[in-house]
């Protein structure tokens, strides 16, 4: 949530914003006009890459203002086809897929079917799978300006998936990190099991079976996804993945708190700017020298899969090329 009394109005995040133009006067003017509640133009032209929540020095949240004018002022009636799409992922039959008594319980959420063959092989035995409806976190639903939508179902997704009596839940998708371990406490909803990311799970996993590993002599960037602006502390745990496998991370541009986005937030506002951040995204991180692009995020991978070829570089999951690693997945 916005913090009003933390922030300055020093119009830091919207000077910081890569896809707004916008001088310091004036960004501290539409960022009064924003906290008054009147007419900005940023209501229009924030893409939602959340980054300026993470930017901003005072930790005022201005993303969490953004959003709000955003449903104010029914920018989602804009974006008809992605509402729609999201309203369905509730709809998606809901299926527990039960592994060993002491596997990992994994959340799969509604994302599962973007990449087929994902969760196969040794790091993915014994896990018992969770997806569906259900338990769709709604995140996305902060790409189209409704946050109420994920407020109003952040307590129902948090109850299904305690049902599972788990201690701890794997969290594939980094949004259902992002709801458990950030947005679910902020909104005062207790969690009653410790959320673990992608990332720390995969190292755990790969630490177990660290003399199976042969190092990957590749040059690999990483494309951090938006959610990861409310949860950095997984970064920690791509760096530790990436030494495990003997990876190198080139440095880049676009890394860390200067990630850009994928695109896929802008491609139902602006078909021609979201290819544009897709092609200098990947540019990056062919100038930075990777062979690979690696992704958290499966709608991240979506999204750069089609451009990458054109830039040299292959594109891969996190867990694919982990995978690699331990010899189960060829690297293209
Ligand atoms: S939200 Fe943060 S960066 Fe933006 S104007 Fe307020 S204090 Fe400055
Ligand atoms: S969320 Fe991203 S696009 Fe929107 S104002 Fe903040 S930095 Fe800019």
């Amino acid at each position: 949530m916005f913090r009003e009394d933390f922030c300055t109005v020093c119009g830091d995040c919207l000077i910081w914003c890569p896809y707004i133009e916008i001088g310091e006067e004036e960004s501290k003017k539409e960022f009064q006009k924003l906290i008054n509640g009147k007419p900005s133009r940023i209501v229009s032209e924030c893409v939602s890459c959340m980054g300026c929540n993470e930017i901003c020095p005072e930790k005022a949240n201005p993303f969490s203002l953004i959003v709000k004018r955003q449903e104010e002022q029914n920018e989602a009636a804009r974006f008809e086809k992605a509402k729609i799409n999201m309203e369905g992922a509730y709809s998606m039959p809901s299926e527990i897929q039960k592994g060993a008594e002491d596997g990992p319980v994994i959340d799969i959420c509604t994302v599962y079917p973007i990449i087929p063959g994902l969760f196969e092989g040794v790091l993915f035995e014994g896990a018992t799978f969770i997806k569906g409806g259900d338990y769709f976190c709604g995140i996305g639903f902060y790409h189209i300006g409704m946050p109420s939508r994920v407020e109003k179902n952040a307590a129902s997704v948090v109850k299904n998936v305690s049902q599972t009596g788990a201690k701890e839940v794997i969290c594939y998708h980094d949004d259902c990190y992002t709801l458990f371990k950030a947005i679910a406490p902020e909104l005062g909803i207790k969690v009653p099991f410790r959320p673990v990311s992608w990332p720390e799970f995969l190292y755990r996993r790969l630490k177990a079976l660290e003399d199976r590993i042969h190092p990957i002599d590749k040059a690999v960037a990483y494309q951090r996804p938006c959610s990861s602006r409310y949860t950095p502390d997984k970064d920690a745990y791509v760096d530790d993945i990436f030494d495990l496998i003997g990876a190198r991370k080139p440095s880049r541009s676009y890394e860390k708190t200067q990630s850009l986005c994928c695109g896929g937030s802008i491609v139902p506002r602006n078909w021609e700017a979201a290819n544009q951040i897709k092609h200098k995204n990947l540019e990056d991180a062919t100038a930075a020298g990777a062979e690979i692009i690696v992704t958290l995020c499966p709608l991240c991978f979506a999204n750069l899969r089609k451009r990458a070829p054109e830039h040299n570089l292959s594109v891969m999951a996190i867990s694919d090329l982990c995978r690699a690693a331990l010899g189960e997945v060829k690297i293209e």
